[in-house]
């Protein structure tokens, strides 16, 4: 676990100007965002054997934390991917996979970016971090602030999730939620970045933090022999998890790991879709005034330049993007996990959701092996339960329900 950070430098992705690695969030000559980039001839020649150890850090040749000691973890990463054949039977796909984000340490993918995100903050210094959150980035950054022995300052959604919220406040003794969403308060805390009072683990600019995300291209890769699904099906809400994805996999390309990457497909929610509106019309993204959705990790109504990243990259890749509603969102939830038993919150399924759409609209060949990023748990969410009225029984009354049930009376 005491692999080297194979990370050189950052390149601007609009003019292309490199930059020494530092905590730097734009380009200094136009004020692109920046990426990071590493030593690929180096990873063409170690090949996949200079992966060593488990979990999330098992991959910090190609992340961006020098010092094992700034390395923070919970256990993050190695989730599962798992065969869905009796969904793949009913939705009539040759094989269907869902990389399930359910088991991270606080349920979501965010954990992946707040271990690199909090990483970076020991490695810069900082003794304070901070996000606006609608409920998964701040517990994760939470957390994982704690872990690391920093302090965290999170603003979270005033609509967030009861279990969420409980979480939050369970990890962080700096919990202020704002009124409106995500997209009211972001530009006002993005400008605060700039006084360096805390350490930016927002997912506006910061390449370190999106950094972490990659790593469910590579544990992909490596899931399944370095032979990647044909399509993978990521969700969008700013476009960390679409962006890191991505290029993981463009660096197994590039170090001649994988033959081929995956057709990348956008998924949001139909109630906060700018990046598949844009794509659909051809031009540039129009930011939404959103409310609520279901789907709260994805409520990011101006995804600001990440959003414009991820449309060109689905342009230059011809790939796809699609959008669902909360009500068939909310049925894919309840359909995988009645045929799987995976149980996914809304947020993490709309991907699914959407695919369900692409596969009805033909607009994706069935005949392909398929993958959709659960990207949370269900655990987290806020649901009605069902009835509680509980039943007394005695033994006859036990034996009879039972039978009448399994149909063996
Ligand atoms: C934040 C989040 C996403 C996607 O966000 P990006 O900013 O696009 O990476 C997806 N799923 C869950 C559960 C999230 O919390
Ligand atoms: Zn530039």
């Amino acid at each position: 676990m005491k692999a080297e950070s194979l990370a050189q430098g950052l390149v601007c992705i609009d003019c292309g100007a490199a930059h020494a690695l530092g905590y730097r969030l734009e380009c200094e000559r136009c004020r692109g965002l920046l990426e990071l980039r590493y030593d690929i001839p180096r990873l063409a020649k170690t090949g996949p054997a200079i992966l060593a150890g488990r979990g999330l850090w098992r991959y910090a040749p190609v992340l961006p934390i020098a010092d094992p000691a700034h390395r923070v973890t919970l256990g993050e990463g190695e989730t599962p991917l798992l065969e869905c054949p009796h969904l793949a039977k009913e939705l009539g796909v040759r094989r269907l996979l869902a990389k399930f984000e359910g088991p991270n340490p606080t349920g979501t993918v965010k954990d992946r970016s707040s271990a690199t995100a909090v990483g970076a903050a020991l490695q810069f210094g900082y003794a304070a971090t901070s996000v606006v959150s609608s409920g998964n980035a701040g517990s994760s950054i939470a957390a994982y602030s704690a872990r690391a022995g920093l302090r965290s300052l999170i603003f979270a959604y005033e609509r967030a999730s009861a279990p969420k919220l409980l979480h939050m406040a369970a990890t962080t003794a700096d919990l202020i939620i704002y009124k409106g969403v995500y997209d009211d308060l972001i530009p006002l805390w993005d400008g605060l970045v700039e006084e360096r009072l805390f350490f930016d683990c927002g997912a506006s600019r910061n390449a370190y933090k999106q950094e972490g995300k990659k790593t469910l291209a590579y544990e992909l890769a490596e899931q399944t022999a370095f032979a990647p699904p044909d399509v993978v099906v990521a969700p969008v809400a700013v476009g960390e998890t679409f962006i890191a994805t991505a290029r993981g996999f463009r660096e197994m390309r590039e170090a001649g790991w994988i033959a081929k990457a995956p057709l990348l497909v956008a998924a949001q929610a139909a109630r906060a879709n700018a990046v598949v509106r844009a794509f659909r019309d051809g031009g540039a993204i129009v930011p939404l005034k959103i409310g609520y959705t279901v789907a709260e990790g994805l409520a990011a109504g101006n995804p600001g330049k990440k959003g414009a990243w991820v449309l060109r990259l689905l342009r230059e890749q011809r790939s796809l993007a699609g959008d669902a509603e909360d009500d068939e969102i909310l049925a894919a939830q309840r359909r995988l996990a009645r045929t799987e038993g995976i149980w996914a919150g809304p947020t993490g399924v709309a991907t699914l959701a959407v695919l369900i759409r692409l596969l009805a609209e033909k607009r994706l060949d069935p005949a392909q092996t398929i993958c959709v990023v659960l990207s949370e748990t269900g655990l987290k969410t806020e649901a009605e339960p069902p009835s509680r009225s509980g039943t007394a029984f005695d033994a006859d009354a036990l034996r009879r329900l039972v039978r009448e049930r399994l149909g063996t009376t």
